[in-house]
């Protein structure tokens, strides 16, 4: 569906941008992982749960024709609680979870996970980095290497500095939806951004 259908030459699609972590799956309310993981990490792929709501919303937004891609910061890495490894396998879980249940096809095209923190204790990730939100990094390389439409696209994440890097990637502020403040959940947002077209 990408590029001939559509009329204007070479604008790409709009996207949906998303936050992973007590934004399409449960985080904060876990128990707390195995030190130096800290509470909120999610380290275990068993544990992983949606939030209410996270596949309707993903299932509207998709079937509206939004590409859907999960944008996460992942500084347990840097802080040696879980390797990237681990962290995809979370990733997979989560993916596995968000299918189309008519359809049977995966929801969510791509993820990306910022796996530095400037204050790490693991070497190669110990630094800040363009891709660790409220820096713009990922959503800029999910753009380039997706073919993503930024002046068409949204994000909804559930802390100000997802808002932040969806606003330095060049997305709209109003586009940039705040969980507890723009829309109690996805399905609320998902209203507000089909609303909102
Ligand atoms: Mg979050």
């Amino acid at each position: 569906m990408r590029g001939s259908a559509m009329s204007g030459a070479t604008r790409g699609d709009a996207a949906v941008f998303l936050d992973r972590d007590d934004t399409l799956m449960a985080a904060r309310a876990l128990p707390a992982p195995p030190p130096p993981a800290a509470p909120g990490d999610v380290v275990d792929p068993s544990l992983v749960r949606l939030l209410p709501g996270a596949l309707e919303g993903c299932v509207r937004l998709r079937r509206a024709g939004y590409r859907l891609v999960v944008v996460s910061n992942q500084g347990v890495v840097a802080r040696g609680g879980a390797t990237l490894e681990t962290v995809g396998r979370v990733n997979a879980r989560l993916r596995e979870l968000l299918t189309d249940p008519a359809m049977g096809e995966g929801l969510i095209e791509a993820v990306y996970v910022c796996p530095f923190h400037p204050k790490g204790t693991v070497a190669e990730f110990a630094r800040e980095h363009p891709w660790r939100k409220p820096g713009p990094g990922m959503i800029e390389a999910a753009a380039r290497d997706l073919g993503l439409d930024l002046a068409r696209s949204w994000l909804i994440g559930d802390a100000p500095r997802d808002i932040e890097a969806g606003v330095a990637a060049g997305l709209a502020a109003d586009r940039c939806v705040l969980l507890g403040r723009d829309a109690r959940d996805m399905p609320e947002a998902a209203s507000r951004i089909l609303a909102g077209r």
